[in-house]
């Protein structure tokens, strides 16, 4: 028997591509932080094909040996996607740089541990956080792609909260690189890395669309929880991916030899949350009156003072179309308001 491991299987992404692998016949060992969640994750999948274990803490430099030591040559692939993402803290190193590399780097170590035979391809859920700094975001004279390194070092990402967050996928990434070099001889793995923008769309299962979401949940779910004249953060820009197109990039790698070693950068369209906001007030117009407008039609100045990027590689390599935002505003507005109303 094979399995695949998914990391982070509590996660918006992780489940979205836990689906596609059961879809498709893989068996999934699925990793979350408690006994709560696993059963929790274990019942909304409801699958014999997907076992659950639990990683309490990703900062943890040996977090991932226990599960690589039970099913060692088990283990053929390698999805992690586990790592902090969230604003509200403020000890940066300890609980968002700490974790995201230490979870990374014990993942890499487990495999060539007990698995170094049998793992044939890691994927690595990176970001566009790993392309920029949260400055670079902002350089409408810059484009962005596949080659592109966000330049923060140490000290820049313990400087706040959003530094943090990108300079712990930057490091993350860049361990996995310099791992694979390192270890080349030893290790039978080739690795991808996925670099996403802004992540849309609906979550993996309705009955995870109530209440509080995940980090990029909170986009569209914030405008539909806000009220008449709140403030719309007219700096939240950059681009936007749909996260099933994000979860089909993770499963590709494994059937194809052809992602082995590389960067794929998901992006789809430039936007501004101030652009989800318009697309809400003018497509429901049951919610008029009752949610925030902000600054309607602002989106295309916010837009213009972004980075450009060109990720023609990630979308050749792919092959496939990525979803619009309309459909991935207008999926994300359906779900949680349905969820809603039960
Ligand atoms: P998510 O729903 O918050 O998933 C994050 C996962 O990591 C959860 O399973 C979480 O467990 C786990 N985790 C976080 N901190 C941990 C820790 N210290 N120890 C153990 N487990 C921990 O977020 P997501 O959007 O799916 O993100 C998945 C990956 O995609 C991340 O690597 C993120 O950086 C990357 N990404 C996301 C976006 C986006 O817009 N969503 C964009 C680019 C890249 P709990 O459920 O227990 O908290």
């Amino acid at each position: 028997m094979s399995f695949v491991l998914v990391s982070g299987a509590s996660g918006y992404i992780a489940q979205h591509t836990i689906r596609i692998l059961l879809e498709k016949g893989y068996k999934v060992i699925g990793t979350v932080r408690t006994q709560e969640k696993a059963d929790s994750v274990a019942q909304l999948f409801n699958s014999d094909n997907l076992v659950l274990e639990l990683v309490p803490e990703l900062a943890k430099i040996d977090a991932f040996d226990h599960v690589f030591e039970k099913y060692n040559t088990q283990i053929k692939h390698v999805i992690h996607t586990a790592s902090p993402v969230r604003y509200n803290m403020t000890d940066f190193e300890n609980e968002m740089l700490l974790p995201a590399i230490n979870g990374t780097r014990s993942v890499l170590e487990s495999i060539k541990k007990f698995s170094a035979d049998s793992v044939e391809t890691v994927v690595y859920t990176s970001s566009i956080s790993a392309l920029a700094n949260p400055a670079g975001i902002f350089k409408p004279e810059t484009t962005l792609t596949e080659e592109t390194w966000n330049p923060d070092t140490w000290n820049d990402a313990i400087k706040d909260v959003h530094s943090a967050y990108y300079g712990s996928k930057t490091f993350a990434e860049r361990s996995t690189w310099e791992f694979i070099k390192e270890n080349r001889d030893q290790l039978k793995f080739q690795l991808t890395t996925i670099c996403p923008g802004y992540v849309l769309g609906p979550q993996a299962f309705d009955e995870n669309a109530k209440g509080a979401l995940c980090y990029s949940g909170e986009l569209v779910n914030g405008i539909l929880n806000s009220k008449p004249g709140d403030v719309i953060d007219q700096h939240l820009a950059g681009s936007f991916i749909d996260v099933r197109d994000v979860a089909k990039a993770h499963v590709l790698p494994l059937e194809d030899p052809k992602f082995a070693g590389q960067r794929l950068v998901l992006m789809n369209e430039r936007f501004a949350l101030q652009d989800v906001a318009d697309f809400i007030n003018e497509n429901y117009p049951e919610l008029k009156g009752k949610i925030s407008v902000g600054n309607p039609g602002a989106g295309k100045d916010i837009v213009a003072t972004t980075s450009k990027y060109d990720n023609s590689k990630t979308r050749k390599l792919l092959g496939f179309e990525f979803v619009p935002f309309e459909q991935s505003v207008t999926d994300s507005v359906n779900q949680i308001l349905a969820a809603n109303k039960e």
